[in-house]
């Protein structure tokens, strides 16, 4: 997400926040991964998500829409902690970590599979 009074014409890698811990990805050269309007998910954030929405299956029940694919699934995965809560979806979870995991640019490993 973009951070509250950021100028639009000088957006600064300061300003690009991790929608679900308010990271500021960019600026701390943290893996991440950007979805539809400027959300972003940060590696660590993705670990914990993945952890919980793919392996352990813990997934939260909320008629949010996903932060990442703005859409509303059964299936949704995970939420952050930094408000505005965000949520994101199992499939968004799968989709990014599999991303992040191939990115040549980001040194980011896939929870492995349980
Ligand atoms: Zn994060
Ligand atoms: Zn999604």
């Amino acid at each position: 997400m973009h951070r509250k009074g950021m100028n639009p014409d000088n957006v600064t890698p300061d300003d690009i926040l991790c929608d679900f811990c308010g990271t500021p990805a960019w600026a701390n050269d943290t893996p991440c991964v950007e979805g539809h309007q400027g959300s972003i998910i940060c590696g660590k954030c993705l670990t914990v998500a993945y952890e919980l929405a793919v392996n352990q299956k813990d997934k939260v029940e909320t008629e949010d829409q996903c932060r990442m694919c703005l859409e509303h699934r059964d299936e949704n995965g995970w939420q952050g902690a930094y408000e505005p809560i965000a949520t994101i979806c199992v499939r968004c979870v799968k989709q990014a970590s599999g991303a992040l995991n191939k990115s040549k640019h980001w040194a980011w490993t896939k929870p492995s599979e349980t």
